[in-house]
This record gives structure tokens, sequence and C-alpha cells, in this order.
């Protein structure tokens, strides 16, 4: 009996063997008078060869990508000179004896074959092409091999899997809901969940004690590379912790998963507070593959005449600088590109000194004496060849414009490699943060997060000076995901909703089921979740969470190949209780 055998396996070891192998055309040559193609699967690709006596030879020659074949036939060696040394398979063919065709392609609108930029669009309404491609066949099982990594961990130490459901009441995350009409309760919807949060807190007061699910959540957010509006999480709450020990259980779930996925020890993850997070690199989370911390320099500049810099210093404002390594061999042009680019984050303007062997030029060289820059010098670490760029501002202004420079500069000196992987915990977020637009006051991860020891002395006194027991997971930039220690007291919890202007009908009204929970000795408690679509993307060294979603959404929201969302019949929505009032917009894919 041949055996059956995937196209990545065979090996020059392997000559002499039978063997059946199902694929698709991956590409047909003819040449020399023999047919030759590459059948492609999963694993990999096979080249099978047809002489002209072959009785299938005529019907091989019609043969064209994307068909679908079962060949058996003779594993050979490649005749010497002819190895493909790229491939694995590469020393080997098969010899065909028998050739079915059990279907025909039409002509695919891009080639699977083909390893470069494909029109995004194409990639997405033939989705099933693209995912045949090896790169996408490459990040969806590494993306399995992850979760089932997840799942293990958890499962060795006890944790039990429970699903939630997806029709729920609003539990806010701070995005905006997907809602779902009933039509048994006329007007009225439920809510797709944000997350599981409250429902794996009852969990807690049912007690399970030890809960993870590889949770589907919705968000009806505006989408960018790093966000769609659906996506998984490996969600996690555990009763009777301290925060250390969910830090502790996250961060090995995550070493275990770097090393059985990957291949790759990962250490153990510095941790910093949040303030030091913003000082030290001005962004909550730091991309630690690099050093270039911000320097903080009002004290250099202390006396100075520069208007620029006097007035925010006398107005308790930062001034603060990077260094740029190897930037002082930048023209004035690129230099104003940069400025440019601060200004989009929100820079009013940005000093720049280069450090060149034939000395040094600054775009404020009038007002920045010698003294000054050999200070500036040793606050950045920087030395002759590299650039320095000096922000000042409110202090926030200036820290968060730095930060992302910080990022910026990290990228063009080659400094962000995706095969690094740079973890940390930052903790000891501000338990509030303020809307930069409205002015209003909103919790920095969620409601039912329980301030950190010693702080509920602010709630009515300072309520932004409160810090919460939130902590929040980062890889290279990224936050792969938050978790807190929970409010297990129902008049805290109260006292949180009050806090954030919610009249006490609004409570009963939204939380009221949660409240009374909390009521029946709910357990002290904590968790957190993983984004894992971010985490495989980033594990796959690619840069959007298309390429490790099997069938995402594209940055409008819709899903090309399915051609969602799309009108449904007059009945349906009747039957729902609604009535459209708006058109179909026209191009609005
Ligand atoms: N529910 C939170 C989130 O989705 C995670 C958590 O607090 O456990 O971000």
């Amino acid at each position: 009996m041949p055996e059956r055998m995937s196209c990545g396996a065979l090996r020059a070891s392997d000559a002499g063997t039978s063997v059946v192998l199902n694929g698709w055309v991956n590409r047909r040559r003819d040449h020399g008078g023999l047919i030759f193609v590459d059948l492609r699967d999963r694993d990999g690709v096979t080249q099978i060869v047809l002489d002209p006596g072959h009785p299938s030879f005529q019907e091989a020659e019609h043969l064209r990508n994307e068909d679908v074949l079962r060949v058996s036939g003779t594993a050979r060696k490649r005749p010497g000179g002819t190895e493909n040394s790229s491939l694995p398979t590469g020393e080997i063919e098969v010899g065909v004896d028998g050739l079915e065709v059990l279907n025909r392609s039409q002509v695919p609108p891009f080639q699977v074959n083909f390893d470069g930029e494909i029109d995004e669009n194409l990639r997405l309404e033939y989705r099933y092409l693209d995912l045949r491609r090896p790169r996408m066949q490459r990040n969806i099982r590494m993306r399995h091999k992850i979760v089932k990594a997840m799942r293990d961990f958890f499962d060795a130490r006890d944790f039990i899997e429970i699903e939630t459901p997806m029709l729920i009441k609003s539990t806010p995350e701070g995005a905006r809901d997907y809602l779902v009409p009933s039509r048994l309760h006329a007007g009225s919807f439920y809510a797709l969940p944000q997350s599981p949060q409250l429902l794996k807190q009852i969990l807690m007061i049912s007690g399970f004690g030890r809960y993870m699910q590889i949770a589907r959540c919705m968000r009806d957010e505006d989408l960018r590379a790093d966000r769609q509006p659906e996506f998984t999480q490996v969600d996690v709450e555990m009763s009777f912790v301290s925060q250390d020990e969910v830090l502790e259980t996250m961060e090995s779930c995550i070493r275990y998963v770097w090393k059985t996925a990957l291949d790759v020890e990962v250490p153990a993850f510095p941790r910093l507070t949040y303030d030091e997070a913003m000082t030290r690199f001005g962004v909550d989370k730091p991309d630690l593959r690099f050093g270039l911390e911000l320097a903080h320099v009002n004290e250099t500049f202390a006396g100075t005449e520069f208007v620029v810099f006097k007035s925010v210093i006398e107005s308790g404002g930062a001034i603060v600088a990077l260094r740029y390594p190897g930037g002082a061999s930048l023209s004035r042009r690129d230099f104003d590109a940069l400025t440019e680019e601060a200004k989009l984050f929100g820079a009013k303007g940005m000093v720049w000194i280069a450090l060149g062997t034939d000395g040094t030029k600054s775009s404020a060289s009038k007002f920045i004496s010698e003294e000054r820059i050999a200070k500036l010098r040793s606050a950045t670490g920087s030395e002759t060849g590299d650039a320095m760029l000096i922000f000042a501002d409110a202090r926030d202004i200036a820290l968060g414009v730095a930060g992302r420079m910080r990022n910026a500069v990290g990228e063009r000196c080659g400094l962000r490699d995706p095969k690094t992987f740079s973890f940390c915990w930052v903790l000891d977020f501000p338990y509030l943060e303020v809307d930069a637009e409205t002015g209003k006051v909103f919790p920095a991860h969620h409601p039912f997060t329980s301030p950190g020891e010693g702080q509920w002395a602010f709630l009515k006194s300072d309520p932004l000076k409160m810090r919460a027991q939130h902590y929040d997971m980062v890889l290279n930039g990224y936050e792969l995901g938050s978790g807190s220690i929970r409010i297990h007291k129902p008049q805290e919890q109260r006292a949180i909703f009050e806090m954030l202007g919610m009249t006490p009908e609004q409570v009963e009204e939204r939380f009221g089921f949660f409240v009374r929970a909390l009521e029946y000795g709910a357990p002290p408690h904590g968790g957190m979740a993983l984004g894992i679509d971010r985490t495989v993307m980033l594990a796959c060294g690619e840069a959007d969470l298309r390429e490790v979603t099997a069938f995402p959404k594209n940055q409008r929201a819709r899903d090309l190949m399915m051609d969602a969302p799309s009108p449904v019949p007059e009945q349906l929505l009747r039957d729902l209780y609604l009535r459209s009032t708006t058109p179909e917009q026209p191009g609005s894919r």
C-alpha cells in the first residue's frame, strides 16, 4: 500500500517509497518534454513529474494553478544539480504513476504562490485563497499552538474553562456596545459582551475559585491595525488572591507559551509603576527593546533667556530631551520633517541639536550655550555623531510627544526588532482618567477595580489622586492586556458608582443584579485578560491583526468575503419591531 503523505514530508532518505499525495497545483512547468507540478498542501510543496508516455500526460498539460489533485507514485532523488536547497523537500521528487484531478479551479484573482504585496481588499474578499498562502497557514497554526499552550497551562494549574453567554446585558468596558434586538421583548436589546467581566466575577461568587476562558469579545470602536471589532482574549479570574499572585500566574503563562510555541526563553518581566513608565518613557506601554530614556532637563535650563523654555519652566511644565543615535547626519530638511512629525504627536515645536564631528548645529543655537549642550549630552547619554531632540510643554504633553518620538526614533534606528520580545508589567495606575474633550472622569480600567491600599481616603477629597490595583502586561510597546484586583464589598462598589456620578436608580437599573450578587458573600478576587490576537500578532512578527485572524473585518468593519453587514428583508426587521431609516450608503465598502 502506498503511504499517504503530506506535501511537506518527503526527504532524500524516502527515495524508493510509494506514496500518495493530495494537494493543490502551486505551479506547473513543461520542461524538456516532462511536466513538473509543484503540489502544495498546508505542510509544504513537493515536485511531481510526469513523463510523455504517461496516460495522463495530456490532461496534465492542461493543469492550472489551484486545481486539486491526488497523485500516486514513487519518491526518488532529483537528478544531480536539479535540487532546490530552499525547499525542505528540495532533494526529492515523485515520479507519477496515477493522477486524479479531484477538482478544477477558476483562474484565481491573485496568485496563491506569490509572496509579495497583494491588494488587501482582494485578499479579504477571496480569503479562502489568501489563507492557502504559506505565511497565513503558518500564522493561523501559530495561533492554535499559542491558544493550546494557554489552555494546557491553566488546566495544569486547576483552572476551569467556563463559557459565558454572548447575549447579555450591557457591561461597560469603555466602548460602544453591539446590540441585538429582541423579538420576544419588543423594544428591548441584548448587548454582545465587551468582555465577560461581570460574569467571571459572578463565577467567583459562585465558588469556582479559578476560571479561565478563551473568550470572544465585541466592541463597536473605530478600527486600527491593532484593533478589530471582535477579538479573542484569554480571560482569567481567581479568588482569594493578591495582586502578586495574579501577576505570577499570568507571567508564568506567557513564559510557558513562549517556550512551548516559539521555543524562546523569556526572562522575568521587569515591573514599573505607571509614574515611572511615564517619566522614563513618556507612555504607559513602554517599548523596552531599546533604551533611549527621556531626560528631564528643566534644571539645565534654569535661568535661561530662551523664551519658550523660560515660560514652560515658570508655568510648571517640563523640558524633555531625547537622544537620536546617529542623528547628526540628518539634514536640516530631515529635522524639519521630524518637527512636523512631532507636531502631529501634539507638540508646538521641537528644538534639535546635532552633535556633528565638525561641530554642533542646532535649530536654537543662539539660545543654547556650549555649557548647556554639554549637560544635555550627559543627561541623554549622547555622543558625537548623535542628535538630541528637545520638547517643552505642559508636563503631560511634553512627555506624550517625547514618548511617541522615542518610538519613532527607535524605529528609524532599527532598534525595534520584531524577533526580540521585551515584556514588562506596568502597575499602580491612576484610578481615573479625564476625557480631554468633555472633561468628564472615567475609570482608567473599569469601575469594578479596587483602589490600592490606603487609596479610599482620596475618594471624596481628591479622586484624581486615587491609585488602582490595576496592572497592564506590555510587550514591545503594545498593551497585551489589563487586569485588576476587584471590589468585593457591595458598599464599596456603590461608592465607586457614586463617585462616577451615577444615581442609586441608575446603579440599580444597570448593575442591580451585580451589586446584589456581591451582597451574598463575595470572596476577594482579581484577574486579568490578555488579547490573543495581539499576542499572536507579535509572536508571529506581524504588524496587523488581520494577518493572524482567519476571517477579519476590513478598516471599515466589513467582512468583504461574506459581505457583512448587509441589509435584511423588511419582514425580519418588522419581526424585531425595527424600521430602517437610513438608506444604504453607496460605496461604503
Ligand atoms: N475585562 C477586562 C478587559 O477586558 C480584563 C479584566 O479586568 O480582567 O480588559
